[in-house]
């Protein structure tokens, strides 16, 4: 990860661990191909029925895969320096609880748990909460500038911004609040109909989100809204990035820095980079854009 980070000289440094880094120590287990882009792929899930809710325990920072993690956040983060900011991945718990059920396996099963027994998912919620709010203060021990904190929930494809407050806000929260003296959070709203109004009223620094699935604000809508009050971030979705020929990929990505004047706005990718099927000539693109395209 630090050979990545050297080699491109990003402006900051940003860890995603595994896919299933926040489940596997609750019980969930992954298998991996070993093939470079592939996803991994669910062989068991912790949370099969409704009783299971009321089984998860606060997991041990100092054990298993989150200790594992934390460690290797401490080598990195000594390893950086304090060359550039450093922030570090967490998941809303609703996200997690999603992952418990067995979402990856196409189960669905939160929204019956939401409807059927939301007092029972709540307590789940208290716990993942609870260990993620341990997790992040362990994370400020150790350095981090703040987290990159994400959801695919909050979205109305899978609930409405109403519900989703009312299952999750005061979780993610938080976690927030934990991390809210620390100069660089961001907050990761994944996919399309992103309820973007309800959540950049979080306490956060950034939103950063993808304005081309076809119903989520542009950047510049994004920056009409929300003024001077908050950075924004994105810029081409990950399967565009891989499969456009650099050429259009330049465009897109001068389009995008217009549209926000470069100001307050932290050019990425939309979302994640395929870095397996993405050309290296084109990550460069992404990286030399904005001295490039804009004037200071
Ligand atoms: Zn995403």
């Amino acid at each position: 990860m630090l050979d990545f980070q050297n080699f491109y000289d990003w402006d900051y440094m940003k860890v995603h661990p595994r896919y299933s880094y926040h489940l596997e120590d609750w019980g969930s287990a992954y298998s991996q191909s070993g093939k470079a882009g592939d996803w991994p792929e669910c062989v068991d899930y912790t949370v099969k029925n409704i009783g299971d809710w009321e089984k998860l325990n606060v997991l041990k920072l100092r054990e298993g895969v989150l200790g594992q993690i934390l460690k290797a956040v401490f080598e990195i983060i000594k390893g950086l320096g304090n060359k550039v900011p450093f922030i570090m991945t967490i998941f809303s718990p609703l996200m997690i609880a999603n992952h418990l059920c067995g979402f990856i396996q196409g189960t669905h099963d939160l929204e019956r748990y939401m409807r059927e027994a939301p007092d029972k998912l709540d307590k789940g919620m208290e716990i993942i909460t609870e260990t993620f709010v341990l997790f992040a203060e362990e994370l400020k021990k150790i350095g981090v500038d703040g987290l990159f904190f994400a959801t695919k929930e909050t979205s109305d494809d899978f609930t409405s911004a109403e519900e989703y407050q009312k299952v999750a806000g005061k979780y993610d929260r938080r976690i927030l609040e934990t991390v809210e003296d620390l100069p660089f959070t961001m907050l990761h709203l994944c996919g399309d109909k992103i309820h973007f109004e309800s959540m950049t009223k979080y306490p956060i620094t950034m939103v950063h989100w993808d304005s081309s699935t076809g119903n989520n604000p542009s950047y510049a809508e994004g920056r009409r809204i929300l003024g001077d009050h908050l950075a924004i971030g994105g810029g081409p979705n990950r399967h565009f990035m891989a499969a456009a020929e650099p050429e259009v990929l330049k465009k897109k990505i001068k389009k995008v820095m217009l549209e926000t004047e470069g100001k307050h706005f932290l050019l990425g990718p939309a979302c994640s980079v395929l870095i397996a099927e993405t050309a290296e000539e084109k990550v460069w693109l992404l990286r030399n854009a904005p001295e490039q395209y804009m004037e200071y």
